[in-house]
């Protein structure tokens, strides 16, 4: 037995073997933990539709699998994004970073996404007598982020009490629960509506790509972090037609700063080239009415769907 043992390797010995050889080709599904509702959601299965991924988004599943990619998609209630992460429960997951310092968790900051952006502020009545930060020393603040509230009220050594509430804060100053409140405000309709005014700005967000930790050097993150900052370029940016004489040109390619120099096309109008370029969206209206002033005409603006550079 032992003879043939060592003469001549058992099944599972070239199993193993080829176990052995294989494993480098073989890519594990990773985990991206998203939004299963909520202001989060669309925007968060959009970006991942946009990196051409392949998946059924069922809203009564809590996990799908991408055909076309190592990935499978957890849908989550916000909150509990960061904790499944840094347990590994999965190994990526988008969140915004109010809920990711609220939470405390110990997640790798991978890509900040550009969207959900928000900001957390103190509101306090519109009558309110308080007008400085020191006027809250004493005062009551309701809220559902305790700790970044206690974070910020000890960096600026305010001495107030927090009242830990889950949900409907705005309504606390008005219920003599709370002298102010501190909670996530993006245009200020509801503080408006329930009697309430901005105050000060306690901390901005917006939604960030998270990881557990030691997943930088994993293959399907790099792909899936390249496709993701390839849209997030695009997103930035427009693609532009643009026709211009030629007396014209040299102040006209001055002016545009595209990925590379302007393709030049010439026109049937042997005066006249058709100039295209890419530009970024800031300032858009601005570089668009310096370009017509320096005499670009017949203007096409086109959406990118990707930038890989
Ligand atoms: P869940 O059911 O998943 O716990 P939720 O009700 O806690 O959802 P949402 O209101 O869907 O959370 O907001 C999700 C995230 O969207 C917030 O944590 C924040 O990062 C971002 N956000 C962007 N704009 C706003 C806003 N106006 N109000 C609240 N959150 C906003
Ligand atoms: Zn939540």
């Amino acid at each position: 037995m032992l003879l043939r043992e060592a003469s001549f390797p058992g099944l599972e010995h070239i199993y193993y073997f080829f176990q052995l050889i294989q494993t480098p080709f073989i890519l594990k599904n990773l985990k991206i933990a998203i939004q299963k509702s909520g202001r989060l959601n669309e925007k968060s299965v959009q970006l991942l539709k946009n990196c051409g991924l392949d998946f059924e988004n069922y809203k009564s599943s809590l996990i799908t699998t991408v055909s076309n990619f190592n990935l499978e998609i957890l849908f989550l209630r916000d909150d509990d994004i960061p904790g499944y992460v840094e347990q590994g429960i999965a190994d990526l997951g988008i969140v915004g970073e109010n809920v990711i310092d609220e939470t405390q968790s110990n997640v790798t900051y991978l890509q900040r996404l550009g969207f959900g952006k928000c900001t957390l502020k103190l509101g306090i009545p519109k009558d309110s007598p308080i007008e400085r930060l020191e006027d809250l020393n004493g005062k009551s603040i309701a809220t559902s982020y305790p700790n970044i509230l206690t974070e910020f009220l000890k960096e600026y050594k305010i001495d107030a009490q927090i009242r830990t509430i889950s949900g409907s804060v705005e309504i606390a100053p008005g219920l003599g629960l709370s002298d102010a409140i501190c909670d996530i405000v993006s245009t200020g309709g509801t503080l408006k509506s329930n009697g309430l005014k901005p105050f000060i700005d306690v901390r901005s967000s917006e939604a960030i790509l998270i990881g557990r930790q030691n997943l930088q050097e994993n293959p399907v993150l790099c792909e899936l972090l390249q496709r993701i900052q390839s849209v997030l370029r695009a997103k930035e940016t427009k693609y532009l037609v643009l026709n211009v004489e030629r007396k014209n040109l040299a102040e006209i390619t001055e002016l545009l700063h595209g990925v590379k120099s302007p393709t030049i096309v010439p026109l049937a109008d042997e005066g006249w080239v058709a100039v295209h370029t890419v530009i970024s969206e800031d300032d858009f209206w601005d570089k668009i009415n310096t370009l017509k002033s320096a005499g670009a005409q017949g203007i096409v603006v086109m959406p990118v769907e990707k930038i890989i550079l």
